[in-house]
């Protein structure tokens, strides 16, 4: 019998929990040839999610929960989620909401037993009942990510997805600080086998995204798997070494020419202005890829796991090994 790993990360989730985990259950029991745990990681959760977690532990061993000591982020949690998934010989990260619907479950597996797939990933065909700004953003972000980045990521794509263990090892052999796991699923590659849906609504609760932090998020994505802004810096200088050394030449031309080269101080304050602000622009990206190296170089862990049933944590082994 093959093992499936769920990795659930729940970040206040109390509404939606005990609606999410009974269909799971359903769809889970209809994959008859699979046995399968689920692993919530609880990511500080302030309401009652982790009671439920534990609720859910003692009266089904195959959930297992592990809780972080604050709020760290999804992405910290998908983490720690598949560290902790090496029993499973098929990993699939899905989150609480029901927003990544477990029916597809079958034929993601399908996909990966059957039809030579090393990975299925999942997108929305729509943004439906999402505020329009938001779609707006979301759209320009893919379309910029995948014209100045050598990964390519498909716009809409979910973190719902089923990978091999050999895919998920890869996954977190990547040890950066800064993550973005959309881009690093592509960084990895791997057959991946795409599946599309329409746009489900939480049954429950409300989304955690915010959209400065969604900004947040994107500009993580940028330079993470991007350099090019770095030379956009580079390259508007070349442009306005051009332009001035133009400039300087007119200057003396009509100083040749008509004998008066005192007018049109307005403009050059407007330019002044203009070429400032680009300047500080470009230190503004400078310190982005700054910040982001001195982060890296802290080595600091993305999470702290303050407690945990039901699995020996990926850390606790480490230790074990040493
Ligand atoms: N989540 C998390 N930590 C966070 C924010 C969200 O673990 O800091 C989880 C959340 O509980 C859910 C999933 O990530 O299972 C997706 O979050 P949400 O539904 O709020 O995002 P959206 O679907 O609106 O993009
Ligand atoms: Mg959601």
């Amino acid at each position: 019998m093959k093992k499936l790993s769920v990795v659930v990360p729940c970040f206040n989730e109390e509404e939606v929990l005990p609606i999410f985990y009974k269909e799971l259950k359903h769809h889970l029991k209809k994959l008859a040839h699979i046995t399968s745990e689920i692993i919530f990681v609880d990511d500080g959760s302030s309401d009652n999610t982790l009671h439920i977690l534990k609720d859910l532990h003692k009266k089904d061993s195959s959930v297992k929960y592990i809780s972080f000591s604050r709020n760290f982020g999804k992405e910290a949690a998908i983490l720690c989620g598949l560290k902790n998934s090496n029993w499973g010989d098929y990993i699939v990260v899905m989150d609480a909401d029901l927003q990544d619907p477990p029916k597809i479950l079958k034929d993601m597996l399908h996909a990966i037993e059957n039809e030579g797939y090393d990975t299925v990933a999942t997108r929305r065909i729509t943004r439906k009942g999402e505020p329009f700004l938001r779609s707006f953003f979301a759209t320009c972000f893919y379309y910029l990510l995948n014209l100045i980045s050598p990964i390519k990521i498909v716009p809409g794509a979910r973190d719902y997805r089923m990978m091999t263990r050999q895919m998920k090892d890869a996954v977190i052999g990547l040890t950066e600080y800064n993550r973005f796991t959309k881009g690093i699923y592509s960084w990895v590659g791997f057959k991946t086998k795409w599946l599309i849906y329409e746009n489900v609504q939480r049954p429950k609760g409300k989304t955690k995204w915010s959209f400065f932090k969604l900004f947040a998020y994107s500009m993580e994505g940028i330079t993470a798997f991007s350099t090019v802004p770095l030379a956009f810096s580079s390259i508007l200088g070349l442009f306005f070494c051009i332009m001035s050394f133009l400039g300087i030449i007119i200057v003396i031309a009509r100083v040749f020419i008509w004998d008066n080269s005192a007018y049109g101080w307005p403009s050059l304050v407007c330019f002044l202005f203009f070429i400032s602000g680009i300047q500080l622009f470009c230190i503004g990206i400078l310190g982005q890829y700054l910040s982001k190296t001195y982060m890296e170089t802290k080595r600091r862990p993305l999470y702290i796991v303050k407690q945990s049933e039901g699995v020996k944590t990926y850390e606790e082994n480490i230790r074990k090994q040493k």
